[in-house]
């Protein structure tokens, strides 16, 4: 055997699986198909700017705590993980209204009239005492609540964090990360780009980039990675990679495992970065706003990444990401990469005026699996899933425990590097 673990993927599930199992005293090995580590956390460092391609933020240690241990063990202190201020707003009759998602958005109205407000307060208190059944989607929760909590908070808000569809994705999930991550007041993000973790984790272990792996066999003593690049044996692998690519290397997974792996389907999701020559226009406040598809079918958030935090962009320039809705997505995901950016800041002109004649540079980043779906038949397997005995093939990932975030991808690893120990030591 090569080593003692194989890991597929160097996201945040691979590394954080990789680093506590090489901190156990196996030997490990990851292996990346991409140029560089990150996965959906990857940042690209083009002309001065940090453009964080896929994951934007994340919540205090109340609400990611798996991350949280994860930043302290590895030495990264406060001034390394800032809060972003005024963190989400909703466009709504021509102007971002602040505070959403805040307490102080229900007496400031965060886009929401005064019933919609009260029905807010009503619905977390609800969420508080039951969470919905597992048969219960997200439309499903909110349809019986004022329209405008719908249309201006809830379907904009997993639209655009999730890529979701509200009538296919579970309430339970929808409430347990509501609930879990807690106000948006609490965002925080990496100063160095939301590949820091990722970076760091890497520091010291042996992580190959560039090898795509094709397939996982079980054979006598172990597993065996097959690549273009050459296979590698393995006492154990972990396969942290979207349950989709999971199903797909590992064909002779067991019928109760790929029940799971098939019912993990991925929302895809796009996202054009866009480089300013000058300051996106003055006015545009707080770092993220929800566009709901009354007022653009087709952009669903936009962010002003130089307001997550100043070294975003050098002094003078600007960052702004457009995010399009799940119709947006498919619309545009098959395009050429001029005609995403055209299509989208022609429609966001009207929210950021001079938007276009700011631009110097773009980078469209496309999701085919952007985050899990969760849908009500993925959780109703979960606990089996969970429930099953050590395998040679294990899987770490953000789809594991169902959790549309990176705090799901590290919470897992630190589950699944537990389940390689227990096997091999
Ligand atoms: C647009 C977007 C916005 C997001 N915003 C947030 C946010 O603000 N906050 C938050 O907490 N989360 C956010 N997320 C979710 C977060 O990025 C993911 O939950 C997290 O990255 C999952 O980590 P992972 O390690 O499970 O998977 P990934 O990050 O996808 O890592 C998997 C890795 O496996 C590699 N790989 C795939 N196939 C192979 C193969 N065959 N061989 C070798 N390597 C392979 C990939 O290249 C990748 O590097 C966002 C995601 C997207 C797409």
């Amino acid at each position: 055997m090569n080593v003692d673990v194989a890991v597929v993927g160097a996201g945040p599930a691979g590394l954080a699986t990789a680093y506590a199992l090489d901190r156990a005293g196996l030997t490990v090995r990851v292996l990346e198909s991409d140029e560089a580590v990150g996965g959906r956390m990857r940042t690209l460092r083009a002309r001065g700017c940090l453009i964080d391609t896929g994951a934007e933020m994340l919540p205090s240690a109340a609400g990611y705590p798996a991350t949280w241990r994860l930043i302290r063990a590895l030495g990264l202190d406060a001034d390394a993980v800032p809060r972003v201020r005024d963190a989400l707003g909703v466009w709504r009759d021509g102007r971002v209204h602040p505070h959403v998602g805040r307490p102080l958005g229900l007496l400031t109205g965060a886009g929401l009239p005064p019933r919609a407000r009260l029905d807010l307060v009503r619905l977390r208190l609800r969420l508080a005492r039951r969470r919905p059944g597992p048969a219960t989607t997200v439309a499903d929760l909110v349809g019986k609540y004022h329209p405008d909590l719908r249309e201006f908070l809830v379907e904009p808000l997993v639209a655009g964090f999730f890529g979701w569809d509200p009538r296919r994705s579970a309430a339970a999930v929808f409430a347990e990360h509501l609930t879990t991550a807690g106000s948006t007041n609490t965002w925080h993000t990496y100063r160095d780009g939301m590949d820091s973790l990722a970076r760091a984790l890497a520091v010291g272990l042996d992580v190959v980039t560039g090898h795509e792996v094709t397939g996982v066999v079980t054979c006598p003593g172990g597993v065996r990675l097959e690549s273009p690049r050459g296979s590698v044996t393995a006492r154990a692998a972990v396969l942290a990679v979207p349950a989709p690519v999971a199903a797909r290397l590992h064909p002779g997974a067991p019928p109760d495992e790929r029940a799971y792996l098939e019912a993990c389907t991925y929302a895809p999701m796009l996202r054009l970065s866009l480089v300013l020559n000058r300051p996106a226009a003055a006015g545009w406040r707080g770092f993220a706003t929800l566009v709901p598809a009354t007022e653009d079918p087709v952009l669903n958030v936009i962010t002003a990444d130089h307001r997550k935090h100043p070294g975003r962009a050098p002094a003078g320039r600007g960052l702004i990401s457009l995010v399009t809705s799940p119709y947006g997505t498919a619309t545009l995901m098959g395009e050429r990469d001029e005609k995403v950016a055209d299509q989208l800041v022609g429609r966001a002109e009207r929210f950021v005026p001079g938007l276009a004649s700011r631009v110097a540079r773009f980078h469209v980043h496309r999701f085919p699996y952007g985050l899990p779906e969760a849908t009500p038949r993925a959780l109703a397997l979960r606990a089996a899933f969970e429930g099953r005995p050590g395998s040679a093939v294990e899987y770490a990932g953000d789809w594991v425990a169902l959790r549309p975030c990176s705090e799901g991808a590290v919470a897992a690893a630190e589950r699944t590097a537990a389940r390689v120990l227990a096997r091999l030591t």
